[in-house]
């Protein structure tokens, strides 16, 4: 079973990817290949002079295998609560995580399969988002939601922002004390 499955690879879930993972949390990442980054050109994403969209999406998905996180093409079709943790399942099989942070940009269609509280949302574009607290906390104990599925505004700064945020949320959690990953300068 993984510690942390997250369903979405765009800057949201890429980023949860990178904290979880160096975190030594057992990560595995489900994306369906929908990314509307995949479609932008940026140049408003600070520290980078301009990236494209998959550029930016396929360097962070690499950080994160980098430290470990597991990828999975696969769209997720179903959540169900287990005793311990749940079972995702994906149009290619069953995958078992103890916590979920979903990341899945404009969709959040998998709310009602789930029973995860949505609210409308007032970014352009978005209609339902998942309903989450600061920290980024859903209804459902243990399954958080990141990025523009949680409301936040939709650019790239901030959606992988909110990404890191709840994962770091998440991490904290599990180890009883407030997460900070810092390194030195080599
Ligand atoms: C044309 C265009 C230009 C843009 N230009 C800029 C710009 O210049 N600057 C800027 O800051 N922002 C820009 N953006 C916005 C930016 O792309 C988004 O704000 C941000 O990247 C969204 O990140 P996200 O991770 O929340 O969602 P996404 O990048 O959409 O990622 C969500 C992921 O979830 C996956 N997913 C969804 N449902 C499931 C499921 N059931 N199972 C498995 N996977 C699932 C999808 O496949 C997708 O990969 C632009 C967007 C567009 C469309």
């Amino acid at each position: 079973m993984y510690e942390v499955a997250i369903i979405g690879a765009g800057p949201a879930g890429g980023s949860a990817a990178i904290f979880t993972a160096k975190a030594g949390k057992k990560t595995i990442v489900l994306d369906s290949n929908q990314s509307i980054t995949k479609k932008a050109w940026v140049e408003n994403h600070y520290g980078v002079a301009e990236i494209t969209g998959p550029d930016l999406i396929t360097t962070g998905i690499a950080q994160a295998k980098k430290f470990g996180a597991e990828v999975l093409q696969a769209k997720v079709v179903s959540l169900t609560k287990l005793d311990e943790g749940f079972s995702i399942e994906t149009d290619t099989g069953t995958v078992e995580a103890k916590h979920i942070i979903l990341a899945t940009g404009m969709l959040s269609d998998l709310a009602e399969a789930a029973g995860i509280a949505t609210r409308d949302g007032i970014e352009p574009r978005t209609k339902r988002i998942y309903d989450v607290d600061a920290s980024g906390k859903t209804n459902i104990d243990g399954i958080w939601a990141a990025g523009t599925c949680a409301g936040v505004s939709i650019h790239t700064i901030i959606t992988a922002g909110d990404g890191a945020k709840t994962a770091i949320n998440l991490i904290s959690e599990l180890n009883g004390e407030r997460y900070v990953d810092h390194d030195l300068l080599k």
